[in-house]
């Protein structure tokens, strides 16, 4: 029987779904048929927006509100997706923060938060999902990582730090669950125009005192496309990754970066 891409009866937690790539990979997951946990900060009209856009999929869909700086609440969003949803069968670790500064001027409440969202988040949800997983024999995990997981720029110390280290815990994770019908893998994407990467562009031109425009060109000369990646090209290769015909794929680097990492 051909392997399908649906995540029919499954159901998906998905860190920082209430904005940018999270967002999308939400909708994919439940255009793909899986019951959905959005979770992420933003007003109440902005949360109210990304669930019902997630809604139209016409899967469960449910807002948990868990700060991924809070391991308490992040464990307590794992449970009650169980408890009230059944399972966790996909966790997107998705949730991040950027903050750019030469290494002695970081400061230091940016890089505790930084590492506990881009990194610490992912163990703790990780942690509190694999009892399930391991118990059904079925299981997807997916770190959302970055180009950042793969190589360096100046300046970004602390998402750099983080993002090498969930491809460390993305590996150990998938070694430690290699039996037990569970896959870990991290989606390393280059830039998408996402308002985290559209909060730099302004603070680019003020530092190198040039236009916008000449702000966003520098962004995109990493990548030889010339071109942000989509968010909706990320969120397909999640769902892939999700489904049943990826199952012998883990511990895997998956670069979407308009050829970054080929230079
Ligand atoms: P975004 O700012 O659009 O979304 C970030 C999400 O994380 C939002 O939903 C936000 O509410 C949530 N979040 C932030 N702090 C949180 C907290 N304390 N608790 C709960 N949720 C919190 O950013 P994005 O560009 O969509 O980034 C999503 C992921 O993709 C991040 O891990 C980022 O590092 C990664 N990434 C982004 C790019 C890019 O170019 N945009 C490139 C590579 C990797």
């Amino acid at each position: 029987m051909p392997l399908t891409l649906s995540l029919a009866s499954k159901t998906a937690v998905v860190t920082g779904s209430t904005s940018g790539i999270g967002l999308a990979i939400a909708c994919a997951m439940a255009e793909a048929g899986a019951n959905v946990v959005v979770n992420g900060l933003g007003t109440d009209d902005e949360i109210k927006r990304a669930v019902e856009q997630i809604s139209r999929a016409k899967t469960k869909v449910a807002y948990n509100g868990a700060n991924m700086l809070k391991p308490a609440e992040i464990a307590d969003l794992i449970n009650k997706t169980e408890k009230d949803f059944g399972s966790v069968d996909i966790l997107v670790n998705n949730a991040g923060i950027q903050h750019v500064a030469p290494i002695e001027e970081f400061p230091i409440e940016k890089w505790d938060q930084i590492i506990a969202i881009n990194l610490s988040a992912s163990f703790h949800a990780i942690r509190a999902a694999v009892p399930g997983m391991k118990k059904r024999n079925w299981g997807r995990i997916i770190n959302i990582g970055s180009a950042h997981s793969l190589a360096a720029s100046p300046f970004k110390s602390a998402y750099v730090a983080a993002k090498h280290g969930l491809a460390g815990l993305t590996k150990t994770v998938a070694l430690e669950l290699a039996e037990h019908g569970t896959t870990a893998n991290c989606i390393c994407p280059g830039f998408v125009l996402t308002p985290l990467v559209a909060k730099q562009i302004p603070d680019l031109a003020k530092s190198n005192n040039i236009s916008e425009e000449a702000a966003k060109n520098q962004i995109l000369a990493k990548q030889p496309t010339k071109q942000f990646v989509k968010a909706e090209e990320i969120a397909a290769l999640a769902v892939f990754l999700a489904s049943e015909p990826a199952a012998s794929i883990t511990g895997s680097m998956y670069s979407i970066d308009g050829g970054w990492m080929a230079e």
